[in-house]
């Protein structure tokens, strides 16, 4: 007779990938841990109570788990675990942003950043940029991770994960508002670990944010993103432009040659209604380099019709990376044209440059090759 463990290899299509020991429960959304409970011969909701344990609790302890039967408790014991990152090294900028570097099992290493929002009354809010990816292998010029290259794909317990453990660190007047995939990698290269993170840290039964207060960000999958604005309803979708012709954006994101502006704003252009505001635009504004009123002018043709916000990401400079912070004025004028042209148009302040933690800083700097741009 086949052990529990070995049936349950069998129907769970997760554990290809697992060696076979413990399975890593924590990753799996309300779906999934329904489907587990029933294998052991659990009601159905069962799974709930995993969940809330898993997620709401923050428990992994099975012997804990009290409200499930202690025969099931045993069976999880020998077959699965409920994973948490070993350690972190925290940095503490001077405007409140955190940066967290955790250590994975494999001793990669990973960064989330807590940033401080416009708090309301008495509660603090923040937002939490996570990471998808170990490294990145999309090589955008102006990224440290790009520098890193891909090292590999994070799966959706180690995603979720980046919440719960920066949200072991709360106050008891904090509070996660926002959650933004913008951290280390590109989510859409790494679609269903990413879905199902954002599933679960959207769930309406787990203390996470709402639908809308998720953000992932791409550099622009264009095959990926209608499978993104099906398959994830409601959740935003940045959309990483950062030039307006062809010539400078393959320069700046390499896989502009394979996915081109042009497709980028085909798809954007038959988008429903309801979908398009779902979008934002980014831009990473260089100094020199695509940041002229030209920019600005060809940014509005190329977005004609389009009425969806843009936010404007004036660089900050750091070591490893050539390019030059836009003057203050060229930002103005920038945000002036496209305003002036009826788009929303907002102008994002960076945070946590003072610790490596603000847009295109995060890596692994063991990792990193020496050399810039
Ligand atoms: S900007 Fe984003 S997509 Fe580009 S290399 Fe960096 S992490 Fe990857």
């Amino acid at each position: 007779m086949k052990s529990d463990l070995a049936n349950f290899m069998e129907l769970n299509p997760y554990s290809k990938k697992c060696k076979p020991d413990l399975i890593d429960l924590k990753g799996m959304e309300l779906g999934e841990l329904q489907n587990f409970c029933e294998k052991f011969g659990e009601p159905n909701f069962r799974g709930k109570q995993l969940f809330d344990w898993i997620y709401n609790i923050d428990e992994i302890s099975f012997d804990r788990m009290m409200n499930l039967p202690g025969s099931f408790r045993q069976n999880l014991m020998r077959v699965a675990k409920v994973g948490r990152f070993a350690s972190a090294d925290i940095q503490e900028s001077i405007d409140g942003t955190e940066k967290y570097s955790w250590v994975l099992a494999d001793s990669s290493i990973v960064e989330s950043v807590r940033i401080p929002m416009i708090h309301a009354g008495n509660i603090k809010r923040w937002s939490i940029c996570i990471s998808t990816q170990v490294g990145c292998a999309m090589g955008c010029k102006f990224c440290l991770t790009g520098k890193m290259g891909f090292v590999r794909q994070l799966t959706s317990g180690e995603i979720v994960e980046q919440f719960l453990a920066a949200k072991r660190r709360l106050g008891e007047n904090d509070r996660f508002h926002n959650i933004v995939f913008m951290g280390m990698g590109e989510p859409l290269d790494n679609f269903e670990e990413m879905k199902k993170a954002a599933q679960i840290l959207t769930d309406p039964g787990f203390e996470g944010v709402a639908k809308k207060r998720l953000t992932v960000s791409t550099v622009g999958i264009s095959n990926k993103i209608k499978d993104f604005l099906k398959s994830i309803p409601d959740v935003g979708l940045a959309i990483s432009l950062h030039a307006s012709d062809d010539f400078t954006r393959s320069k700046l994101v390499p896989v502009n040659k394979k996915w081109n502006l042009s497709s980028l704003i085909t798809i954007c252009r038959n988008l429903s209604s309801k979908d398009i505001k779902r979008i934002t635009f980014e831009y990473v504004l260089l100094k020199g380099v695509n940041d002229s009123e030209k920019d600005a002018n060809e940014l509005v043709r190329i977005l004609n019709g389009i009425r969806t916000k843009i936010n404007l990401i004036p660089w900050n400079e750091f070591q490893g990376v050539n390019f030059k912070s836009p003057d203050e004025k060229n930002v103005e004028k920038f945000q002036k044209i496209l305003k002036k042209n009826g788009f929303v148009t907002t102008v994002r302040k960076s945070k946590g440059a003072d610790i490596s933690a603000a847009c295109g800083q995060l890596a692994d700097i063991s990792i990193l090759k020496n050399g810039t741009n």
